[in-house]
């Protein structure tokens, strides 16, 4: 297959600058990341007149926040059912909540700052591959409805071509109230947000390592980077899938898992409602799920966690071969139609697959999205944010654990993946 191997958002999108020169000596908050979540958070605290610093290993927008497939989706990874055995009902409530704000607050950051990209309440489906995963739809609506006060539709199997230009499927749900974004133009323009707000961006800076520091007796701590290092009062990570061994005590909770995408040369009009006539966010009820969805230029965009492991040349190569076969046996009428791109990204999976924020090692950290963090992250961030302003904030997601892997068997590298993806395919031919 001859294509090229690029990421068909930032052919969309320019990023700002970061700020010029040194990195200062000292700051009262530095960030490490900017994407969603670190410009999110740096947005927040500058505005409350907070000296914020964010460090970026590459450049800004360059880890997920770019590369994602621009779904705002309600809900989270686990389903309520899930959740609320987990933890409770009365805190799943507020995990809900927690994901509709997080919409909210995306939408409301596009309209404050004017930012051109293409956000939609377009609504999300969900499909069913099979017959079981439908009869499960009707008893989740039910209780979204009556704990969450949410409302979402199923669509029967012979309801479904309304929705979708697949024969495959057993029904669907659709959420109305999810949107869609182009994930790079957003990040590019809430960066831009971010530096009126006075917070810097320092890019080509790679943390290396954090060490306790002292500043006027008061406790502190040094970030050595490969600008310079810097002395702060708190620290946030916001490494989300990247996360290194800079900070080694989180990565050890960080599962790095590979998510590809491809798109299509555009579509004509026709096809294109054909395939998905409400132009809604698709996404499968399987454990390998593909998620898919038009671009604003009528391409069919399609990702899956087809290898594993993150993206490399070799992962990504493989995976758009996977997926394309995959989006065949979805929409056969795609059959004869080219690839443009193919281009792939880091997932940050915990042990319990939830985001998680909180402080460790008087460390501030908020991730953990699970490929569910377009929104997600920028609420963390925001909220974690606050959080350190000295704000009384009811944060669910660092109300609960955060497990470390079973036995403490992995020290940062994923040996185990290609066993848990053998697993999950197992899973998803038995269940
Ligand atoms: C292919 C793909 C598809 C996805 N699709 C969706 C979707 O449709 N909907 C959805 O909700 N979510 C999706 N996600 C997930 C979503 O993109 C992420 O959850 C979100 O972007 C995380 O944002 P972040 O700011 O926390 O991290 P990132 O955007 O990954 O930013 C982390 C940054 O940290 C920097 N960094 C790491 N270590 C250091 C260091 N030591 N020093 C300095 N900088 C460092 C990295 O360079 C990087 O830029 C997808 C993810 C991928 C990969």
């Amino acid at each position: 297959m001859q294509l090229n191997d690029s990421n068909y958002w930032l052919t969309t999108a320019a990023m700002p600058s970061g700020t010029a020169g040194e990195v200062p000596a000292r700051t009262d908050v530095a960030i490490i990341g900017a994407g969603f979540t670190g410009l999110s958070a740096a947005r927040t605290l500058a505005k409350r007149g907070v000296n914020v610093v964010i460090l970026e290993a590459n450049s800004i927008g360059w880890g997920a926040s770019s590369r994602n497939g621009g779904m705002v989706l309600t809900g989270l990874k686990l389903s309520p059912e899930t959740l609320s055995n987990r933890y409770g009902m009365e805190l799943t409530r507020k995990m809900y909540a927690a994901s509709l704000a997080s919409i909210d607050l995306v939408e409301q950051i596009v309209r404050e700052n004017n930012i051109t990209c293409d956000f939609s309440r377009c609504g999300h489906l969900e499909v069913a591959c099979k017959p079981s995963h439908f009869d499960s739809y009707a008893r989740s609506v039910e209780t979204i409805a009556r704990e969450f006060n949410h409302q979402l539709r199923v669509i029967p199997r012979v309801e479904l071509a309304d929705e979708i230009g697949s024969s495959i499927y057993h029904g669907g749900i659709v959420d109305d109230s999810s949107a869609g974004i182009n994930p790079a133009r957003y990040v590019s323009g809430l960066a831009a947000a971010t530096l009126t707000t006075g917070a810097r961006i320092f890019h080509n800076a790679t943390v290396q390592q954090i060490a306790p520091a002292s500043n006027n007796g008061s406790r502190s701590l040094t970030l050595q980077t490969t600008r310079g290092n810097v002395k702060a009062d708190n620290v946030l990570i916001a490494t989300s899938g990247y996360t290194s061994s800079a900070t080694p005590a989180l990565r050890k909770k960080i599962i790095p898992i590979g998510s590809f995408i491809i798109t299509t040369d555009p579509l004509s009009d026709s096809l294109a409602r054909e395939l998905s006539p409400r132009n809604r966010m698709i996404y499968d009820s399987k454990h390998y799920l593909y998620y898919y969805r038009l671009t604003p230029d009528n391409r069919m965009l399609f990702g899956g966690r087809a290898a594993f492991f993150p993206e490399t040349k070799n992962t990504i190569r493989r995976s758009a071969e996977i997926l394309r076969r995959g989006m065949i046996d979805v929409f056969p009428q795609l059959r004869d139609t080219k690839l443009a791109h193919a281009w792939g990204g880091t997932l940050d999976f915990c042990f319990d697959t939830m985001p998680h924020s909180g402080q460790m090692d008087g460390i501030y950290y908020a991730l953990g999205y699970a490929g569910h963090g377009v929104a997600m992250a920028t609420y963390l961030g925001a909220k974690i944010a606050e959080h350190i302003c000295g704000d009384e904030t009811d944060i669910p997601f660092s109300a609960i654990p955060f497990p470390g892997a079973p036995l403490g068997l992995y020290n940062g590298r994923p040996w185990f993946l290609p066993f848990a993806g053998a697993y999950y395919k197992v899973l998803d031919w038995i269940s």
